[in-house]
């Protein structure tokens, strides 16, 4: 078992989520993967691998990293949603031409000054616009 392997195993499982092989699958995809897929992205791409694996199975196993706060919905108007891993934090910036989705620094996260005497649980920061190279 390589080192990728071994750590989404301990991760799963720390979360209260049987570390089945299918999930590690889909768990070691979202982390290699810079596209914030889809269910039919990531369905798409480890169906060759895993012929055993059947959308509905991604589609449960995403619903229950978002639930255990492993992956987080991604969200695009109009088109179906797409995820990436919650740790580590992040922004995003999705661009409205090309449907990219960046990842951009956590050091822009910073809380501002008007929440200082609130407990902040969670920060999602979700940009949208035109990317550079869409933009020439
Ligand atoms: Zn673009
Ligand atoms: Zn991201």
């Amino acid at each position: 078992m390589d080192t990728l392997a071994a750590r989404s195993d301990a991760l799963l499982r720390q979360k209260g989520i049987k570390a089945s092989f299918q999930r590690v699958s889909i768990f070691e995809y979202l982390h290699r993967s810079k596209e914030h897929p889809s269910v039919s992205q990531i369905f798409a791409d480890l169906h060759p691998c895993i012929p055993s694996l059947s959308r509905a199975t991604v589609y449960n196993t995403i619903n229950l990293f978002v639930e255990k706060k492993i992956a987080i919905p991604v969200h695009v108007d109009g088109a179906e949603a797409r995820y990436d891993l919650a740790e580590p934090h992040h922004a995003h910036f999705h661009c409205e031409v090309c449907q990219r989705i960046f990842d951009l620094p956590s050091e822009d996260l910073a809380v501002p000054e008007s929440l200082k005497d609130f407990l902040v649980r969670e920060t999602q920061v979700h940009y949208r616009g035109v990317c550079p190279d869409c933009r020439r």
